[in-house]
């Protein structure tokens, strides 16, 4: 895994920081291993799991600069994007949210094996937990891959950023109608819509997108509403 690590961060323009890259081969390792007993991936060969986990989030590094900033990814899963992100950028303070028990506390368990203590893993839905004044309009960046359709999104993510900073949802290339949807959402809680940022995952040769989201405003009183809402009359 190392050598595919090190060369797709290569081909990403990234200079890891040094351990990164047996961390996350470690990583990777653990993640397979702990899949057998646990569902916490759908990809099993190591070198997709490479580019499809980790370059795929490394490739996030691009969108911004991560230095001495603080990040939470929300519906983080098996730690992807923000556990990768903050081995490769090690001044990033992260935060892993899931509403899956087991699967943050098995992240738990892999931050201390990988020695990231500075991490803090949460389980909460992430339309609650943004309710809480602590965690609302403060983050530097909020990152979510795979969790929902973009409009839903929205409402889950764009509460946790402060205005100024940004709300990054990975998709994929033709995410143009998911967009297009969520224009009222991203408008009314207080975000504007940047340029899009695709990227070519090394190895892999897939084109994804990041949709970029600034938060220029203070997320209105009664956002996020419950899941139910959300779902059955989205913004
Ligand atoms: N982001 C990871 C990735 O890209 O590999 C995991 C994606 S997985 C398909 C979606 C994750 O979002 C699951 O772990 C699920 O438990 C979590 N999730 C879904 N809705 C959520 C919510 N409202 N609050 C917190 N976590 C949520």
């Amino acid at each position: 895994m190392k050598q595919r690590i090190s060369d797709g961060l290569a081909a990403l323009g990234l200079t890891p920081p040094s351990g990164a890259v047996e961390a996350l081969a470690e990583y990777g390792r653990l993640l397979l291993e702990q899949n057998q007993v646990m569902n916490l991936t759908a990809i099993t060969e190591p070198d997709q799991v490479v580019d499809l986990h980790f370059l795929d989030s490394a490739a996030l590094l691009g969108t911004a600069n991560f230095q001495g900033k603080t990040l939470i990814d929300v519906g983080t899963g098996a730690g992807f994007p923000g556990l990768p992100l903050r081995l490769l950028e090690p001044s990033l303070r992260v935060t892993l949210v899931d509403s899956l028990g087991k699967r943050i506390h098995w992240l738990e368990e892999l931050c201390t094996a990988l020695h990231v203590e500075d991490t803090t893993c949460l389980h909460a839905r992430a339309e609650e937990l943004s309710l809480n004044r602590a965690y609302r309009d403060t983050f530097d960046f909020a990152t979510a891959r795979a969790v929902a359709p973009l409009n839903l999104l929205c409402e889950l993510c764009l509460p946790y950023v402060k205005p100024g900073g940004y709300f990054l949802s990975m998709k994929s290339v033709d995410c143009q109608a998911e967009l297009d949807s969520a224009k009222t959402a991203i408008q009314h809680l207080g975000g504007r819509l940047l340029p899009v940022y695709d990227y070519t995952i090394p190895g892999a040769g897939i084109t994804h997108r990041v949709v970029l989201v600034e938060k220029i405003a203070p997320t209105p009183k009664g956002y996020p509403r419950r899941w139910a809402k959300i779902q059955k009359t989205p913004l």
